[in-house]
């Protein structure tokens, strides 16, 4: 986790360069239905998971009987949205808790804390920028909160060199230039 500091129409790398796909990413239906253990039901859940329609009964049977867990804990999901379901059961702990972390095969690891350090690292970026500071020489500042802390905290990205980020696209730089009057 880190923040990361754009200018767009400069030198430097731009928020999309951090993040710009080198192969084929997964869709969102395919990674919750494999999250939920249930792989085979993506294209069945790519529907609710677009119209935020409530997951049926058998449907959360099913999650339940994959992670090996009893229906009357995850009861309390059937008629709510995809997304709760799975925001809660995956994203908030409630299968680690209820499998013991200790279910084989791979896991996902809530880590809702990462989000709100990286809320207080954008909001101290924030004061120094409101305060005058000088900004950070390097484009992100980045913890791997799965490591011990680096002594040098500083990540240095370039921009993007394959001519694919919007930064390289003269449309896109045209009106940024015009929305912020940089011409
Ligand atoms: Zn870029």
């Amino acid at each position: 986790m880190g923040v990361s500091r754009h200018g767009f129409a400069d030198d430097g790398a731009c928020l999309a360069c951090l993040y710009l796909p080198t192969g084929a990413v997964k869709n969102e239906h395919e990674r919750v239905a494999e999250e939920l253990r249930i792989p085979d039901a993506h294209q069945e859940i790519r529907t609710p998971l677009q119209t935020r329609r409530p997951v049926p009964e058998p449907f959360v049977r099913r999650v339940a009987a994959a992670f090996g867990v009893p229906f009357d804990a995850l009861q309390m999901f059937v008629g709510q949205p995809v997304q709760t379901f799975y925001r809660n059961a995956i994203c908030g702990g409630l299968m680690v808790g209820l499998t013991g972390g200790a279910h084989a095969g791979m896991a996902v690891v809530p880590m809702v804390f990462q989000s709100a350090l990286a809320g207080i690292m954008l909001a101290a970026d924030l004061v120094k920028h409101a305060a005058g500071m000088p900004a950070a020489s390097t484009t992100t500042t980045r913890i791997n909160l799965l490591r011990p802390l680096a002594p040098v905290l500083g990540d240095p990205r370039a921009k993007d060199t394959s001519g694919r980020c919007i930064c390289c696209d003269r449309d896109f730089l045209d009106a940024y230039r015009r929305r912020y009057r940089l011409t």
